[in-house]
Parts: C-alpha cells; structure tokens; sequence
C-alpha cells in the first residue's frame, strides 16, 4: 500500500555520489532517512545522513544461534539481514494509545498526537518488503485498521536493496520472499561493489519524481541481466529451505507429536525468536499512573507467545508450558497464518535462527514434524 501506485519497474544506473544525492533529497522533502548501520557490533537499521552513514566494508555471519560481524567485504550492502526490522518503526515496541487528565470536571481524553514521521527505509531486503506486506494484512485489514501503522506505512519511502548474496540461516528462496524483490517498493538498488555503482530500479510514480530530480542515466539491458544473475546466485547460496508443499494440512495434524515436548527441554521460553521476527504482532497493554491521581496513559507493547501473561484469561493462563508455546508460534506461523491471512506468517529471513541463544531452527522443527505426521 505505498503511497505511489506501483509500476512496472524501469531502470537506472546509479553512482555513490548520485545515491548521496538521492538521500540528501528524500531528507529534504522531510523523510527521516532509516539505513543499515553498524552498531553494537552488528548491523542494525539507525538514521543515515549520506552514503557514509552506511556500513562499508562489513558484513556478517549468521548460524544458529550465532552472529558475528566481518570486517572483510566489498561494497555498502554486502551484510545478509540486519537485527531488526522495519517492524521497529512501523510497529514499534511501545506506542503510546491514549493520555487523560484531571481537572476539577473530572478526567479528559487528550487527542493522541498524529504519527507524523515520514520514513523512508533504505536498504530493506526483499523478505523484508514481504513482511511490510504481511503485517499490512495484520493492521489494515477492515474492520480492525491500526490508525497509527497506517499512517506511518502510507507516508513510508521504501528502498529495497536486492541480495546478491546469501547468508547460512536464510531460506527465503523456498518461501517465495526472495531473493529479488520484483514490485512493492519505490526504488531497487542492486549494488556492483566493483564497480561502485547500482542497478536502480524504478517502481512508483513518486520514486520516478525523485530519480529525475538527481538525473540517473538509463542502464543498459546488459546490466539488468548482471543484477538478474547475481541474484540468481544468492538464491543457490541459501544455506536452508523449508519444504512447503503441503506443510499447513501437514503441521495441522502435528498437534499431539512428542516432537513439542522435545523443543521444549532446550526452548527457554525468552521471546527471542518473536522480537526479531519481522511479522510478529502480538502487543499487549499498560496503562500508567501519575502518583498524583491526575494523569494517566495508555500504552501498547510488544508481547510474545513466549510469555505467560500472553494467553491468561479469566481463570488462568491457558498455554502453561513451553511446548505450548512454541506449538502456537510455529502453528501460527506456518500453518493458521494461512487461514487467517491467506499466506505463511514467515518470510524465510532466519532471524528467529541466527538470534535463538540455543539455535532452535524453525526449517528444522518443521520438517521433522512432517516426518513424524
Ligand atoms: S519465523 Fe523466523 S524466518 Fe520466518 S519471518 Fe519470522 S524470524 Fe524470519
Ligand atoms: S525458540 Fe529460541 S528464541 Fe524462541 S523462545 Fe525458545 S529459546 Fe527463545
């Protein structure tokens, strides 16, 4: 639901000084420019400024339960996925719902200021775009519109950077994520680090205004089919896959297998694998007091099905142990996501792999819970 109406994409080549350019104008027409980053010894999406902001050089290592940053690569983009998500931001942890305050009438509702920023994410992965895409599904479905995320995701600039590249937890190929992004965004960059330049592709009207504002040239058909090819590569390169043939009427079925049980001597139950995802959804909230008496809020947060206050209802908590826990989120994930949202609930980024502290593998757990149907 970008702002720009898709189109068929048309292709420009784009030099590191035109790419400055091109973040200097998405600032100056009032985005706040969000790219990868290196922090906290990992790539992480921040606020960039120029091409300088981004990480050159780096990439990154990613296993089960194991992430490692290198210092060894060639070009801006050459790391598999940063830790989080556009989900920060457009769904972020905490979100303010509503404010009320006291005077001598009693309490007023305060009007919940508009979600005003313009963001323009540079640098997404193409399973990163799909779970945008997803969680659209989630908060903009009628009758339940999220007022806020729809703000933030109608005024949202995307810019995907397509994988040329593909790391050891990745499996988005087998989900149909990825590793090109073919529609969706506004602009698509495919790097040649040797080069230091970009294939730009052009997909909204309004990435189109952007781009004959800096003046990019045409490129040339030969280096579409390069970028076609380097993405064909990272397609081979993904280190898992995950079977889906059949797998929702398969792992429908699984409810009983002792396989839950055996997850759940190593899950520890953290909420991991939820936080990082790019399509989990589920909040709770909290609401606050001033110790005065005559101020009180409001707030969304985060959840997990990994906590126990998740499913408590009148009564008690429904989903005691950790096998039922993990049960409902590979369920949902893989299975019900289909029935309620007409697709899979997972875009094949393995984050939920790379940053579970036991490296429980959800390519794994699944197919062994189809072996065992
Ligand atoms: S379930 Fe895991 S692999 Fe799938 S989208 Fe979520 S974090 Fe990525
Ligand atoms: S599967 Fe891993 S990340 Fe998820 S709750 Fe269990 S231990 Fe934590």
């Amino acid at each position: 639901m970008s702002a720009g109406t898709t189109t068929a994409p048309t292709y420009r080549t784009l030099t590191v000084p035109q790419l400055d350019q091109l973040l200097s104008a998405l600032c100056k027409e009032g985005y706040l420019t969000i790219g990868p980053t290196v922090g906290d010894a990992a790539i992480v999406y921040d606020e960039i400024r120029s091409t300088k902001d981004l990480p050159r050089g780096y990439t990154d290592e990613q296993e089960a339960g194991s992430y490692r940053l290198r210092e060894n690569a060639q070009g801006y983009f050459a790391y598999i996925t940063p830790v989080q998500s556009a989900k920060q931001y457009l769904h972020p942890p905490r979100q303010h719902l509503w404010e009320a305050v006291k005077d001598s009438e009693g309490f007023h509702i305060l009007p919940d200021p508009p979600a005003n920023t313009r963001y323009a994410f540079v640098g997404l992965r193409p399973c990163e775009l799909r779970a945008i895409e997803i969680q659209d599904r989630v908060f903009l479905t009628e009758p339940f519109v999220a007022q806020h995320y729809k703000a933030l995701r109608q005024a949202a600039f995307l810019i995907v950077a397509q994988c040329t590249r593909a790391g050891a937890t990745c499996f988005c190929q087998s989900m149909g994520t990825g590793p090109a992004a073919r529609g969706g965004f506004d602009l698509a960059l495919t790097e040649f680090p040797e080069e230091a330049t970009f294939l730009l592709e052009i997909g909204t009207p309004r990435g189109q205004a952007i781009v004959d504002a800096i003046g990019c040239a045409e490129a040339p058909e030969e280096m579409v089919e390069q970028a076609r090819a380097r993405q064909s590569q990272a397609a081979l390169q993904m280190g898992r896959r995950l079977d889906t043939e059949e797998l929702p009427k398969q792992l429908g079925s699984s409810y009983s297998s002792g396989r839950w049980e055996q997850i759940a001597r190593r899950c520890l139950s953290c909420g991991n694998c939820t936080m990082v995802c790019p399509t989990c959804f589920c909040t709770n909230v909290e609401d606050t007091a001033s110790l005065t008496g005559d101020h009180a809020g409001r707030w969304q947060r985060w959840d997990s099905c990994f906590t126990s206050e998740l499913s408590y209802i009148h009564g008690g908590v429904v989903r005691k142990s950790t096998a039922s826990r993990y049960r409902q989120w590979l369920l949902h994930k893989l299975c019900t996501w289909h029935e309620q949202f007409g697709e899979s609930g997972c875009v094949g980024c393995g984050r939920c792999i790379t940053w579970c502290p036991v490296g429980i593998d959800i390519t794994e757990e699944a197919q062994a819970l189809r072996q065992a149907h």
